[in-house]
């Protein structure tokens, strides 16, 4: 390892901030969070810099460097971009015993900065010793979307109640245990949804009666994965599979999603292909408050939206009929990801002023809809479980008034890596589906509006490109 990691305490200590552009403003910025005493020496200083030194923050010195700046100071930064002065700086730095970085000059540098996500007060740097900035860049990018945005609120609030706690629980590993089983329960999840009051409430009564704040009560969050594209789940969806004990998933979940919960979590299948029931509702149901009861984490993981022909509000139903507390976390649908992938927009000004989301699929076969309500022009109708069905759903479509000629789309699966898209006429429909020979999970899109879906997007859509760009 070529650099030592540390973290340093500038809190009222001095500073030598050496240029006066936009590098050395970026610096200014953290120096002044972190409550360094900073002097800025600059010849000029731009707009952002010559403010922060009229509100009295830091000490600006309109002029060149010489090596007397140096005299007082703990640290020295050099962000001049002049390849003379940086120079300069370093060299009269060293010379003085002073840590010094320039900035994006690791050869002039006795120390480098981290790209760094701030969760102020969790802050985590990330450092390629100076071999990648892009790829700190990207790091930094991942850490940032797996990472609540409230968990720097988490840590203030657990510091809040650090000595009250050790008060009561003086054994030190049994308070470790305590802190372990906070982070992965309700009161935390309460901070991190933003309702702090209602956390440091159900805090206060654990410590003052010293009962259990919870953290062995389970949950279940029922969350949307999405379409099957891991990079569609959401920030939410993330941060649940995280936290996740249990991870109950169904088929359209693939792996690459799976990968994304905690990776000691359970994870069990309950997936359902179509005439193979493997698991019924009524035993996911019990599996489901089972493991909350047992005190668990539990994530519904289901494809697309939970609410979208997914049955999660009857789980919802019968969780909180149990007394569960239940997190809904909605998913990109089926049909937004299809159309997405597909260049076709569900709604267009002159061709499309609604949409049906509707199943193709029922109970027993064909589904109870009102197939002539969806025959006008100018709706768009996006049919779910609709393979089998396709046929039957285009007669019924057209006996009751919609064109032959309307265009027709069917995407199958969707956002994925072998995802197709097959276009036609709503009067082939059928013969569409059989002769291209095309699998589920497929989306068919009715309406006007495919019609959009023109060469340049199916091209745009083929994975081949996202693989060659
Ligand atoms: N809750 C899911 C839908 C579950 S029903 C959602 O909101 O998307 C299952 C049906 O969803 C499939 O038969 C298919 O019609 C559609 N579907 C799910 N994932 C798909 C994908 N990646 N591409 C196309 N259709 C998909």
């Amino acid at each position: 390892m070529r650099y030592y990691p540390a973290f340093m305490d500038l809190s009222g200590r001095p500073v030598l901030l050496v240029g006066g552009g936009e590098p050395a403003a970026r610096k200014l910025r953290l120096l002044v969070r972190a409550g360094a005493r900073v002097t800025v020496v600059a010849p000029r200083a731009n707009r952002e810099i010559a403010q922060i030194a009229e509100a009295g923050q830091v000490t600006l010195c309109q002029r060149r460097f010489r090596p007397g700046d140096l005299d007082g100071q703990g640290l020295v930064i050099g962000a001049t971009g002049v390849p003379v002065v940086d120079a300069e700086v370093s060299r009269a730095a060293e010379a003085a015993g002073l840590a010094v970085n320039i900035v994006d000059r690791p050869e002039l540098s006795t120390f480098i900065t981290p790209a760094i996500v701030d969760r102020d007060p969790v802050v985590i740097g990330i450092s390629t010793g100076g071999t990648a900035p892009v790829l700190a860049r990207r790091i930094r990018g991942a850490i940032e979307t797996l990472l609540p945005s409230r968990l720097g609120r988490l840590a203030r609030f657990a510091e809040s109640f650090r000595s009250a706690v050790a008060a009561f629980i003086s054994d030190g590993r049994a308070r470790r245990d305590f802190w372990d089983g906070f982070f992965d329960g309700p009161v935390a999840r309460a901070v991190l949804a933003g309702d702090e009051r209602a956390a440091r409430e159900a805090m206060l009564s654990f410590v003052n009666r010293r009962g259990s704040p919870g953290a062995s009560e389970g949950s279940v969050a029922i969350v949307g994965a999405g379409p099957g594209d891991p990079d569609l789940l959401t920030l939410k969806a993330l941060a649940a599979l995280q936290s996740a004990d249990v991870v109950v998933y169904d088929r359209l979940v693939g792996p690459e999603i799976l990968d994304r919960a905690r990776r000691d979590a359970e994870r069990i299948y309950v997936g359902k292909a179509k005439g193979d029931h493997a698991a019924g509702q009524a035993e996911i149901n019990a599996l489901l408050l089972d493991h909350a009861r047992a005190g668990k984490r539990v994530v519904r993981l289901k494809g697309g939206d939970p609410f979208v022909f997914g049955r999660g509000g009857e789980e919802v139903e019968f969780l909180r009929g149990h007394g569960i507390a239940v997190e809904l976390v909605p998913g990109i649908t089926a049909a937004t990801a299809s159309a997405a992938a597909a260049g076709i927009p569900l709604t267009h000004r002159g061709l499309a002023s609604a949409v049906t989301l509707v199943t193709g699929h029922g109970a027993e076969g064909e589904p109870e809809v009102d197939w002539a309500a969806l025959a006008g022009s100018h709706h768009t109708v996006a049919i779910y479980m609709g393979l089998t069905t396709a046929g039957r759903v285009a007669e019924r479509l057209i006996a009751a008034g919609r064109a032959p000629g309307t265009p027709v789309a069917v995407v199958s699966r969707a956002t994925l890596p072998d995802q197709r898209i097959e276009t036609g006429r709503l009067g082939e429909l059928e013969r569409l589906v059989r002769d291209r020979a095309i699998e589920g999970p497929a989306l068919i899109l009715i309406g006007e509006v495919v019609a959009l879906a023109d060469a340049a997007a199916l091209i745009e859509a083929l994975p081949l490109r996202a693989a060659a760009g």
